[in-house]
C-alpha cells in the first residue's frame, strides 16, 4: 500500500528544551498515588498480559463519571480511542467534519482510515451547515484544541440531534472547563464522549484515555480497537488516581486557571492579543509564527507553533505550568515584541 499524504509522522516538538510548553500536560507535579503504587510495584506480573479490555479500568472510571460500566471504552491514550471510533463507524471515503482549526490528529486518523475530512469554520449557522453534509462522523472538541473555547451546550445538542452519523465530543480538557456534555448521553445514541488521563490527571506517560456513550456504540469501539491495549501498570495508576487523586487534581486544574488568566494578563502588556481560554493553554496569534517560535526555543522553551489558522493566522499555543516557567515564556514573547 502506499502511504497516503497525510501519513507523517508526528512531529515532536520539544527536544533539547529545559521548559516543555508543547503538550498541554500537567507540569504542576505527579499525582500523589504515582509514588505509593511504583513503589509496590514488585509484586506486578508482568509476564502475563493485561486484562483484555481492562474491566477493574472500567468500572473505576464509571464510578468516576457517574455512568454504568457498560458505557466506557478505554484505550491507549484518547488517541486511540478516536482512532478506534473512526474505524468503528466510517468506511472508506465516508465523509469525517470537524471545526477548523481543531484537533490536528483527527485530520490525520481519517486519513489513515481513509474518511474525507473537511474542517468548517465556526459561526452562527454551524449544527445546520453541518446536518447539511450529512457527515458519517463528527468530531467536535471542547474545549477545543488549539483555541481553547468551550463549545456551546445547546449547539453541540443541536448537531448531536440532526446528525444521522455518529458525533464524538472530546472532553480532553472538560477538567479545566467544568462544563461537561456527558447529560447528551442519557438522551442521545449517536454520541461518544471522549476523555483522557494525560491532561489534568497528570498520567500522559501512562497513556490512557477513555470513551463513553452508548453500551452498543462503545462496544463496536472495543471490537475495532482490539485486545490489550492498556499496560497493566497503567490500568493500576490510573485507577489510583481516579479514586483517590480527586483533590490533588482539583488544586491544580485551580493553579493553571489561575496562572494562565495571570500569563493571559501579561501578555497583553506586551501587546499580544491571546484568545479566551477555558483549557491549560493559551493561543497567542503572532505576526510571524516560525519566528516567534525560534526566539521562544532560542530562550530553551518549546511551544507549538501554528501558521495560518481559520481565522486566527499564525500562533503559538502555550501550555500553562508554575509561573517561573511562563515567566521564562514572557521573556522569549518580550524580545518578539520589541
Ligand atoms: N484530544 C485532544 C483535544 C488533545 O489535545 C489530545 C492531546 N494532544 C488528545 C486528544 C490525545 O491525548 P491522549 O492520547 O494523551 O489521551
Amino acid at each position: 500500500m502506499t502511504p497516503s499524504p497525510t501519513m507523517e509522522r508526528y512531529q515532536e516538538t520539544a527536544p533539547g528544551c529545559h521548559v516543555d510548553l508543547s503538550d498541554n500536560t500537567n507540569l504542576f507535579g505527579r499525582p500523589p498515588s504515582v509514588a505509593r503504587i511504583l513503589e509496590s510495584a514488585s509484586n506486578v506480573d508482568l509476564t502475563r498480559y493485561p486484562s483484555a479490555y481492562s474491566g477493574e479500568l472500567k468500572a473505576a472510571i464509571a464510578r468516576h463519571v457517574g455512568i454504568d460500566e457498560s458505557m466506557v471504552v478505554v484505550g491507549c491514550g484518547s488517541d486511540d480511542v478516536l482512532d478506534s471510533t473512526l474505524r468503528a463507524f466510517g468506511a472508506p471515503d465516508d465523509l469525517l467534519v470537524q471545526l477548523d482549526p481543531s484537533f490536528s490528529m483527527m485530520k490525520v486518523f481519517g486519513g489513515v482510515s481513509g474518511l474525507r475530512v473537511e474542517a468548517i469554520p465556526p459561526g452562527d449557522d454551524l449544527a445546520e451547515t453541518i446536518a447539511r453534509s450529512t457527515p458519517a462522523i463528527t468530531y467536535l472538541c471542547s474545549p477545543n484544541n488549539p483555541t481553547g473555547a468551550v463549545l456551546p451546550l445547546e449547539m453541540m445538542e443541536q448537531i448531536v440531534r440532526e446528525s444521522s452519523g455518529i458525533v464524538i465530543i472530546d472532553e480532553a480538557y472538560v477538567e479545566f472547563a467544568g462544563v461537561t456534555s456527558v447529560d447528551l448521553l442519557h438522551k442521545y445514541g449517536n454520541v461518544i464522549i471522549t476523555r483522557t488521563m494525560s491532561k489534568a490527571m497528570g498520567l500522559a506517560g501512562c497513556r490512557v484515555g477513555f470513551g463513553i456513550g452508548h453500551p452498543a456504540l462503545v462496544s463496536r469501539v472495543e471490537a475495532a480497537r482490539g485486545p490489550y491495549k492498556v499496560s497493566t501498570l497503567s490500568e493500576r495508576l490510573s485507577i489510583a488516581v481516579l479514586e483517590n487523586d480527586a483533590a490533588w487534581v482539583a488544586e491544580n486544574v485551580a493553579l493553571a486557571t489561575a496562572t494562565r488568566e495571570r500569563f493571559a494578563r501579561e501578555l497583553e502588556v506586551l501587546g499580544y492579543k491571546p484568545l479566551p481560554s477555558s483549557a491549560n493553554f493559551l493561543l497567542v496569534p503572532v505576526a510571524n509564527s516560525g519566528q516567534a517560535e525560534a526566539d521562544c526555543r532560542a530562550g530553551g522553551i518549546a511551544v507549538r507553533r501554528f501558521e495560518s489558522l481559520a481565522g486566527i493566522g499564525d500562533a503559538l499555543r502555550v501550555t500553562v505550568g508554575p509561573w517561573p516557567m511562563m515567566e521564562r515564556c514572557l521573556d522569549a514573547l518580550r524580545a518578539q515584541a520589541s
